[in-house]
């Protein structure tokens, strides 16, 4: 009898740094761009204005610039010296708004997007 890997998945054989793999295929499905993950979900954007305000003034004052790092899609991007936003990714979480109060200048305005507007998340 085969001795049980102690990092192993218990009857995967996987390791616990595998398990975004298939188990038991021995396929390893291909990884998803950002894009293609977010693609995932299903958006009603809003078209006329964005939820997302950022205060340029602040953003030339702020060293850290976590809005930059934190946002799972990616929605903040550093382009041509000022912070660029592309509210129509985003998916709701708020810890732009957090990161940005409390490790930035305080730059970002986040409300909830209008009503009928914004993510669907769909699971399964
Ligand atoms: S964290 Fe806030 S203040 Fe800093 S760059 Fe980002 S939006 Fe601007
Ligand atoms: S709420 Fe979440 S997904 Fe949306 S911009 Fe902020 S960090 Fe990104």
């Amino acid at each position: 009898m085969t001795p049980l890997q102690s990092d192993s998945f218990p009857g995967t054989g996987a390791s616990p740094h595998q398990s975004d793999r298939v188990s038991g295929s021995g396929a390893t499905p291909p990884k998803l761009s950002l894009d293609a993950r977010l693609g995932l979900d299903k958006y009603e954007i809003d078209e006329q204005q964005s939820h997302i305000q950022v205060d340029g003034e602040r953003c030339k004052l702020c060293d850290l610039k976590p809005c930059l790092t934190v946002c799972p899609a990616g929605v903040y991007t550093w382009v041509d010296e000022h912070v660029a936003v592309r509210y129509e990714n985003c998916l709701e979480c708020g810890t732009c708004q957090l990161s940005c109060d409390n490790g930035g200048k305080g730059g970002i305005t986040w409300r909830n997007p209008q009503g009928g507007f914004g993510i669907l998340f769909r699971y399964g």
